[in-house]
C-alpha cells in the first residue's frame, strides 16, 4: 500500500511517499517545490519524479493521497475529502486564510488528476475532538461560539505522534495502541491504571503545548487560530482582545494593518526587533542585546505558563516531551524551561540535555519523578499512517 502525503503551502508543494506493506510505514521518496505559481504543473512534476524513481508506474498504484488539512466546519478526524468536506473547509477559509484556500486548490487538482485514488485529510484539529468542552470554549456569547469562535487547537498530527511515541518509550503499549486507533474508535479502547499524563511541547516556527491524558489531548495552547498561545516566529501569540481596537485607534492604523503587524511583525521578530529565528536571537542575546534576551525570556515564560497549566489540570505528569525545531535543538531553552522545578519532581540532566540534539532520548535525571524527553516529530508519517488505517478499515468494512 503506497501513500503519498502532499503538504500544500500558499506557494509550495512538498511531498513524501510511504510504503505500508508493514504497518509502521517506510519512507520511499520525498521532494518539494517552492515558489509554486501553477499547482497543476507542480503536481504533474511531483508524480513524474515519483515515477522516474521507480516507485509507481501509474497514479492508480497509489492507494491514497493524504493531506494535513487544517480546519473545516463541523468536520474533523481523518476523513475522505469529498465535496461535503471540501465545502466545510471552504466555510472556514476565514479562520485559516493562509492554509485552507491553497489546500482546496491542491486537493481539487489531485482529484482531477487521479479520479480513482482516494484523497484523505487528517485535520490538525482532530486530536482535540475528545477534549473536555470546558478546556475548549471561550467565554463568549453563544452566537459567537456558533460561528466557530472557540479553541480548536492545531498541530494535531505532531502532538498525536508524540502521544504515541512517548507512550511506547514509557513502556505503555496500551496507551500507544489507544492513540493508534483514536480516529477509528474515538479513543474508546481501554487503558490500564495508573494514568499516563504527558505534556507535549512542539516548539518551532509555530509553537504549541498540549496536555495528553491516557493518549487523549485535553487542550492545546493554540486557540481559534494559529496566532494564539506562545509567541511564534513572527506572530503574536496570546493577546488581550481589547489590544486590537486600542492599537487601531491610538496608532491610527487600519484593522487590516493591525492584523498584518500581528501576523508578520510580532512574536519573536517583534520582541527582538532583529529576527524571527531563535538562532539569530540567541547569538544577539549572548552578545548582550537586551531585546533579544527579552524575546527569549518571554518565550520561556510563556512555555512554562502553558506547561504549568496542563500540569495542574492533570494533577501532575509522568513526562514532558520537547519536539520541533526549537524543542529538538535548543539545549539552553529546554534548560530554561525546566529550571527550578525540582519541587515538582522535574529534574533535567544537563549532560544528557546537552548531548541530545535532533535525536530521540531521555534528558531527565534517573530519579526525576517527571521524565523529560526529546522526540523528533514526524507529521507526514502520522498523516500517512492515518490514511492507511482509514483505507484498511474501509476495506474491512466492505468485506465484512
Ligand atoms: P521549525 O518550525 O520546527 O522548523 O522550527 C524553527 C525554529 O527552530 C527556528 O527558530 C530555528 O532557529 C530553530 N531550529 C531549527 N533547527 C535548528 C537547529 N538545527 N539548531 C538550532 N535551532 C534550530
Amino acid at each position: 500500500m503506497k501513500i503519498l502525503v502532499a503538504n500544500i503551502g500558499s506557494t509550495s508543494l512538498k511531498w513524501r511517499l510511504f510504503d505500508f506493506s508493514n504497518p509502521a510505514g517506510q519512507l520511499l521518496h520525498k521532494g518539494g517545490f517552492e515558489r509554486v505559481t501553477d499547482y497543476a504543473l507542480a503536481i504533474s512534476d511531483c508524480l513524474a519524479q515519483i515515477k522516474a524513481a521507480g516507485h509507481i508506474a501509474n497514479e492508480s498504484d497509489l492507494a491514497g493521497v493524504g493531506f494535513k488539512t487544517v480546519i473545516a466546519k463541523n468536520v474533523s478526524g481523518c476523513v475522505r475529502l469529498d465535496e461535503r468536506v471540501l465545502g466545510a473547509m471552504e466555510a472556514y477559509n476565514g479562520l485559516a486564510p493562509a492554509h485552507n484556500p491553497p489546500y482546496l486548490t491542491g486537493i481539487r487538482l489531485f482529484g482531477q488528476r487521479m479520479p480513482g485514488v482516494p484523497l484523505v485529510g487528517l485535520f490538525e484539529t482532530a486530536f482535540y475532538q475528545f477534549a473536555p468542552e470546558a478546556m475548549m470554549r471561550y467565554a463568549v456569547p453563544q452566537t459567537w461560539s456558533d460561528i466557530g469562535i472557540r479553541r480548536w487547537g492545531f498541530h494535531g498530527a505532531s502532538h498525536k505522534f508524540i502521544a504515541e511515541r512517548s507512550a511506547e518509550l514509557l513502556g505503555r503499549e496500551d496507551v500507544a495502541e489507544r492513540v493508534r486507533n483514536l480516529y477509528m474508535d474515538g479513543g474508546k479502547s481501554s487503558v490500564k491504571e495508573p494514568a499516563l499524563r504527558v505534556i507535549s511541547c512542539h516548539l518551532g516556527g509555530t509553537s504549541s503545548i498540549t496536555g495528553i491524558r491516557n493518549g487523549l489531548a485535553i487542550g492545546n495552547s493554540l486557540g481559534m487560530s494559529p496566532q494564539s498561545g506562545l509567541p511564534h516566529n513572527n506572530r503574536v501569540g496570546d493577546l488581550d482582545a481589547e489590544a486590537i481596537p486600542y492599537a487601531v485607534k491610538t496608532l491610527g492604523i487600519t484593522l487590516a494593518e493591525a492584523q498584518r503587524q500581528l501576523t508578520k511583525e510580532s512574536g519573536l521578530q517583534g520582541l527582538s526587533g532583529l529576527s524571527n529565528d531563535i538562532r539569530d536571537i540567541t547569538s544577539a542575546a549572548n552578545q548582550g542585546n537586551a531585546n533579544a534576551k527579552l524575546a527569549l525570556d518571554v518565550f520561556v515564560a510563556s512555555a512554562r505558563h502553558w506547561i504549568g497549566s496542563y500540569f495542574f489540570e492533570m494533577g501532575g505528569a509522568e513526562a514532558i516531551v520537547f519536539t520541533a525545531g526549537i524543542g529538538e535543538n535548543r539545549v539552553e531553552l529546554r534548560a530554561a524551561i525546566c529550571a527550578n522545578l525540582e519541587g515538582l519532581g522535574i529534574e533535567l540532566d544537563s549532560a544528557l540535555n546537552a548531548s541530545t540534539r535532533a535525536a530521540e532520548g531521555f534528558i531527565s535525571q534517573a530519579h526525576s519523578r517527571v521524565k523529560l524527553l526529546v522526540i523528533p516529530t514526524n507529521e507526514e508519517l502520522v498523516v500517512a499512517r492515518e490514511v492507511s488505517r482509514l483505507l484498511r478499515s474501509e476495506v474491512r468494512t466492505q468485506t465484512a
